[in-house]
C-alpha cells in the first residue's frame, strides 16, 4: 500500500525545555519535527526542510518572530501558528496582519496546541481538494467545462439547458 509521508513542522523556540516539549509531543503525535533556537536558524531551516506548518515563537534572539512571520510569508503560504506570550496583544495583532495563521498564548497545552495543528491541516487539505478536480472533462468529441458551465467541441460553446447541464455534470461528477 501507499503509505503517506509524515508531515514536518518546524518549531522555531529559544527557550530549550520548551522546544524539546514540543519536539518530543509532535513527534509523539506523528509528526517529522526539525527545531530552530533563534530567528537566523528558523530561517536556514525553513528554506531546507520545506516544513508543512511552522510553530513559531514571537521572542526570538538574532531575528524576532515578527520578521521570521513576514519573510517566510514573502516565499511560501505554509501555514504558521504563532506562540505568544500572555499581554502581548500587539505582537498578535501584527502576527495575524503578517499572515500567521493562528497564535497559542504561552502557557498553552499540548492538547490545545495539537488540536489548533490538526484543524490547520484540516483546513489546508479541504483548501487543496477544493482546487483539485479537473474543470474539463473529456467526453470524446465533446467536453465539459464544469468550472464554466458549457458544453464544449473544438472550443466552441454547444448550445445546452443550464437544467440539462447540471443533470450532465452531476453524473460525470458521481
Ligand atoms: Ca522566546
Amino acid at each position: 500500500a501507499h503509505r503517506k509521508m509524515a508531515r514536518t513542522i518546524l518549531v522555531v523556540e529559544d527557550e530549550p525545555t520548551l522546544r524539546e516539549t514540543l519536539v518530543d509531543a509532535l513527534e509523539a503525535d506523528g509528526f517529522r519535527v526539525v527545531a530552530a533556537a533563534d530567528g537566523r536558524e528558523a530561517l536556514t531551516r525553513f528554506r531546507g526542510e520545506r516544513p508543512d506548518l511552522v510553530l513559531l515563537d514571537l521572542m526570538l534572539p538574532e531575528l524576532s518572530g515578527i520578521e521570521v512571520c513576514r519573510l517566510i510569508r514573502a516565499e511560501s503560504g505554509v501555514p504558521i501558528v504563532m506562540l505568544t506570550a500572555k499581554d502581548s496583544e500587539l505582537d498578535k495583532v501584527v502576527g495575524l496582519e503578517l499572515g500567521a495563521d493562528d497564535y497559542v498564548t504561552k502557557p498553552f497545552s499540548l492538547r490545545e496546541l495539537s488540536a489548533r495543528i490538526r484543524a490547520l491541516f484540516r483546513r489546508s487539505e479541504a483548501a487543496t481538494a477544493t482546487s483539485a478536480p479537473p474543470a474539463v472533462i473529456d467526453l470524446g468529441r465533446v467536453q465539459a467545462d464544469l468550472a464554466g458551465h458549457r458544453l464544449l467541441r473544438d472550443g466552441q460553446a454547444l448550445p445546452v439547458k443550464p437544467k440539462a447541464f447540471e443533470l450532465l455534470a452531476f453524473l460525470l461528477r458521481n
